[in-house]
C-alpha cells in the first residue's frame, strides 16, 4: 500500500447508488484502483447503508477505506428571524464514523422521514407548475438504483425521462435548484446535533464544500466555521470541485488560523455529474493526517 509518495492521491468525498450516486458502492473500489487512488471515503448523503459493502470491496484490492456519511443540515440565515434568508446549503461529513452506531442510525431516520415528507411536496408543487410526475415513478428509479436516499437528482432524471426537461441541470435550474419554484427545503436538523452524533460515533465532523453556504463573503464565512469549530467541528473541506486554487489556500489559512483539519474529495456522484473520481488530486497525506485525527 503506498504511504508517502507524494504523487499519491485519496478521494474523501464519494456518492454511491446508496444515496444519490450511480454506482454501486462494491463497485467503487475498482473505480478507484482505476483512477490511481490509493484511499477513499464513502459519504452518502444520510446514510451509512453502502459502508460495509464499500468496505469490503476495498479490503478485497487493499485499498485505504474510510466509513463516512454526509448529513444535511440547518443552514445559517442572514437574520435568523427570517427562514427565507436561509441562502446555502450546510452539509456536514462524518468520517472514520462506527457506521452502525445507534445515536447517528436514529439520527439517519429523522433526517430520512424528512426527506419522505419533503419528496412528495415537490411532486404537489411540480403539478401546480403544470409538471405531472407521479412521485412512484421518482421512488421506481431510486429502486431500481438500490437507493436509500430518494433526493433531488432521482426527481431531476424522472423529469429529464418524462420529456420536461432537456438536462439534470435544466431540471435544477427550472425547477428544483433552490430558489426554483418547486424547491422545498429538508434542512431542519441543527448542526450541532449532527457534530454530537458524529462524535459520538467515533467520527470526525468536517465541514463540506463551504462555499454552498453562499454567505455573502469570507469575512462571514470565517464568523460561520468559527460558530461550527464551538459546537465541535473538526475541520473543512478545503479542496473540491466547486474551489478555484485560490479558494483553496484561502480555506487552508483559514483552518490554520482556527486549528482545524483540512480534507478535500470530488464529490463523485457517478454518471449523474460530470465529475470524475479522483478528479480533486487530493495528496494521500490528507487521508493520512485524518486517519492520524481519528485515532485509527
Ligand atoms: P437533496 O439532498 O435531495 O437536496 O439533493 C442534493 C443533491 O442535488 C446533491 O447531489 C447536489 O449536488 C444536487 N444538486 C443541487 N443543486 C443542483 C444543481 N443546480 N444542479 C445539479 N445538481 C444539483
Ligand atoms: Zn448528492
Ligand atoms: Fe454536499
Ligand atoms: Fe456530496
Amino acid at each position: 500500500m503506498p504511504t508517502n509518495n507524494p504523487m499519491t492521491y485519496c478521494d474523501l468525498h464519494i456518492h454511491s447508488s446508496a444515496s444519490d450516486g450511480t454506482v454501486p458502492p462494491e463497485e467503487l473500489a475498482p473505480l478507484a484502483v482505476k483512477a490511481g487512488l490509493a484511499a477513499i471515503a464513502l459519504t452518502d448523503h444520510d446514510t451509512t447503508v453502502g459502508v460495509p459493502a464499500a468496505q469490503a470491496a476495498c479490503q478485497k484490492v487493499k485499498l485505504n477505506f474510510v466509513p463516512g456519511i454526509e448529513l444535511s443540515v440547518r443552514a445559517p440565515a442572514l437574520d435568523e428571524n427570517d427562514p427565507g434568508s436561509r441562502l446555502g446549503t450546510l452539509h456536514i461529513l462524518g468520517y472514520f464514523i462506527q457506521h452502525d452506531h445507534p445515536d447517528l442510525l436514529t439520527l439517519q431516520q429523522q433526517v430520512q422521514q424528512a426527506r419522505h415528507e419533503r419528496n412528495p411536496r415537490m411532486i404537489d408543487r411540480l403539478r401546480e407548475l403544470g409538471v405531472a410526475i407521479e412521485y412512484e415513478d421518482v421512488l421506481e428509479l431510486a429502486r431500481s438504483e438500490g437507493a436509500l436516499i430518494v433526493g433531488r437528482p432521482h426527481i431531476a432524471q424522472v423529469l429529464v425521462q418524462k420529456g420536461y426537461v432537456k438536462s439534470l441541470h435544466e431540471a435544477f435550474r427550472r425547477y428544483i435548484g433552490q430558489g426554483a419554484p418547486a424547491y422545498i427545503r429538508k434542512d431542519l436538523l441543527p448542526p450541532e446535533e449532527a457534530i454530537r452524533a458524529i462524535h459520538a460515533a467515533k467520527g470526525l465532523a468536517i465541514l463540506a464544500h463551504p462555499l454552498q453556504l453562499r454567505l455573502p463573503d469570507f469575512t462571514s464565512l470565517h464568523r460561520e466555521i468559527q460558530n461550527l469549530k464551538a459546537a465541535g467541528l473538526d475541520g473543512i473541506e478545503a479542496r473540491h470541485t466547486d474551489h478555484t486554487p485560490a479558494h483553496v489556500r484561502q480555506f487552508e489559512q483559514m483552518a490554520k488560523q482556527l486549528n482545524l483539519l483540512t480534507t478535500g474529495g470530488s464529490d463523485f456522484h457517478g454518471a449523474r455529474k460530470a465529475i470524475p473520481l479522483g478528479s480533486q488530486k487530493v495528496p494521500y497525506e490528507y487521508y493520512e493526517r485524518l486517519r492520524q485525527a481519528a485515532g485509527q
